[in-house]
């Protein structure tokens, strides 16, 4: 497989039908989604592996995590609207059996996994609502990947509360994405963002990475 096919695969996902603005629902955008997960593949995170997509939506990287070799994946999302479009997304792939769909807010998912693969909600409808989702992930996990703003305040934000929950940055990666205009009420029909794509791992006790 190669990580252009795989991006070509997910765009092509069904996407949110009625997307709600206070959930912050825009889906990762193919290219963006197999650049995380073919980074996540190159390390190892991926293949063979238990792994969560918190705030799952539509699924893209869920089933992208289980076209990469995850052995088993959690989808957990709190939209039963969008939860049951992600299952039809894996049926339509014949995916559906390496999901788990978890019709739940993140703050109730207690699975420990490998690995996090999460593109959360990004803060700009109520600030820092991509907290719970970090401090979950932190909790079930080893290794996280997720998706954040690349503006500077974000950036010291997620530094600072990096460290503050005994995690490291090894990766970060910016990137184009795009976003529905809906979100902005702008004229344009979609609006062009950078996002920081990240990696985290958990530190040892003496501060070094796992
Ligand atoms: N991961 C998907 C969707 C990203 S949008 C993708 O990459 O395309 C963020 C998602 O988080 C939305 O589907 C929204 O409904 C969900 N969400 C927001 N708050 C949540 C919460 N507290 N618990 C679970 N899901 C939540």
């Amino acid at each position: 497989m190669r990580k252009r096919y795989l991006a070509m695969m997910l765009s092509r996902l069904e996407g949110f039908s009625s997307p709600k603005p206070e959930l912050e629902q825009y889906r990762t955008p193919g290219d963006v989604a197999a650049e995380m997960l073919w980074l996540a593949g190159s390390i190892g995170d991926i293949q063979g592996k238990i792994v969560a997509d918190l705030g799952a939506g539509t699924g893209v990287l869920a089933i992208g995590a289980c076209v990469m070799g995850a052995g088993r994946v959690y989808a957990v999302e709190i939209d039963e609207s969008a939860l049951a479009l992600a299952e039809e997304n894996a049926g339509a792939l014949g995916l559906g059996d390496c999901i788990e769909f978890l019709n739940m807010d993140v703050s109730g998912f207690s699975e420990a996994v490998d690995t996090v693969v999460m593109n959360p909600p990004f803060g700009s409808q109520s600030p820092h609502a991509d907290r719970p989702f970090l401090l979950k992930a932190f909790e079930v996990a080893e290794v996280v990947y997720s998706i954040h703003l690349a503006k500077p305040e974000v950036r010291r934000f997620i530094e600072a509360f990096v460290r503050d929950f005994g995690f490291s940055i090894t990766h970060r990666v910016t990137l184009p994405f795009e976003l529905p205009a809906q979100f902005f009420f702008h004229r344009k029909s979609v609006e062009r963002i950078l996002v920081d794509v990240y990696r985290f791992e958990r530190l040892t006790v003496d501060g070094t990475p796992v």
